[in-house]
């Protein structure tokens, strides 16, 4: 017999969210270390006192585990304690060492146990990327880093400087001067150009089209791919772009290259543009998408394309949570 350690946290202490994470956690514990219903002897949850809505144990007994005794139990309150945090020790008859997991804020924990998860979502413009990898990052309990508004925030720079945007040798005599950051606020990224946050002003159909003619060029990109890099060493994170996959992070363990016909990208596009209050014709929203796609499709450096090792997600006929309940399954596949 064997002992198998593992934990999680929970971000809000709601039934729904401890179900969720309770599930993660036993079933990653179950895949890692090749368990099955008939060797898993006994499963015991504890929890700190910060987590009362569910019980961990009938979180478990509702996610399948049936034939194994289940128990519960409270921690006391420790100072500096790891917040909403739910542990757990599995016996099981195994052969095998065990494969001990420690998932989000309890990764922290274990540092040794536990390894940064880096995410690629590539795709054309309106594929579903933001959103997707927005969940992803929640669900996941890591950082979503928006590539593409670093691009914006570039284009929007050289708007105010008064540089065309296809002007490399312009574009390249401002490049060094422009400082574009992010910061996270309640989990969501705001861009910043020289310290200013832009994150509402670079969300323009001018400026998606400035974005996709300045991150054609060489000093543009060089400037960005090495932000961005630094981002993800430092920081288990979904990033979403053009060239993740291909370019930033070659060797990203997870993959996915989403797609869908122009046309639903272009209706996509339109109800998120309608929603910030941006009225445009579906036949103008369509040529831009159709320009755009070409115009990173085509450039000589880093241009959209999928990697060989990404899984493609057509996602015209999805919705939201079946693409990332797809994604999450091939995550959770994989880790
Ligand atoms: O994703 P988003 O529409 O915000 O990207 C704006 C533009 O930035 C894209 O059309 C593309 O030209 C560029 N981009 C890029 N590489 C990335 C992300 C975005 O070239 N990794």
């Amino acid at each position: 017999m064997k002992a198998i350690r593992g934990a999680t946290t929970v971000g809000k202490d709601t039934a729904e969210e401890i179900k969720k994470s309770v599930e993660e956690l036993l079933l990653t514990i179950k895949r890692r270390n090749g368990l099955n219903d008939e060797n898993i002897v006994c499963i015991m949850f504890s929890n700190t006192s910060d987590i009362k809505s569910y019980y961990p144990a009938k979180a478990a007994r509702e996610a399948g585990f049936f034939s194994c005794a289940l128990y519960s139990s409270l921690e006391p309150e420790i100072c500096g304690a790891l917040p909403k945090c739910i542990r757990v020790m599995i016996f099981a008859e195994i052969e095998s060492s065990p494969k001990h997991v420690y998932l989000k804020g309890a990764a922290d924990l274990r540092k040794d146990l536990s390894k940064k998860l880096n995410i690629a979502i590539d795709g054309p413009a309106g594929s579903g990327k933001s959103t997707i990898s927005k969940i992803l990052a929640s669900r996941f309990d890591i950082l979503y880093l928006d590539t593409g508004a670093m691009y914006r925030a570039c284009a929007l720079a050289c708007v105010r400087e008064n540089i065309d945007c296809k002007d490399e040798a312009g574009v390249d005599k401002i490049i060094g001067g422009i400082n574009i950051s992010v910061k996270y606020e309640n989990g969501s990224q705001k861009t910043l150009l020289n310290g200013e946050d832009v994150s509402d002003k670079i969300r323009t159909p001018e400026i998606s089209m400035l974005a996709s003619s300045v991150s054609a060029h060489g000093s543009v990109r060089k400037k960005m791919v090495e932000l961005q890099r630094e981002i993800a060493k430092q920081n288990s994170c979904v990033l979403d772009g053009r060239d993740i996959g291909t370019n930033v992070l070659p060797d990203a363990e997870f993959k996915f290259f989403l797609t869908a016909s122009p046309e639903i990208r272009a209706e996509r596009r339109m109800k998120e543009n309608r929603e910030k209050g941006i009225e445009q014709p579906f036949d103008s929203v369509l040529k831009e998408i159709i320009l755009r796609d070409e115009q990173d499709r085509n450039r000589k450096i880093a241009p959209l394309l999928k990697a060989a090792d990404a899984n493609e997600v057509d996602t015209g006929d999805m919705t939201v949570g079946e693409v990332v309940d797809c994604i999450v399954r091939h995550i959770q596949g994989g880790i």
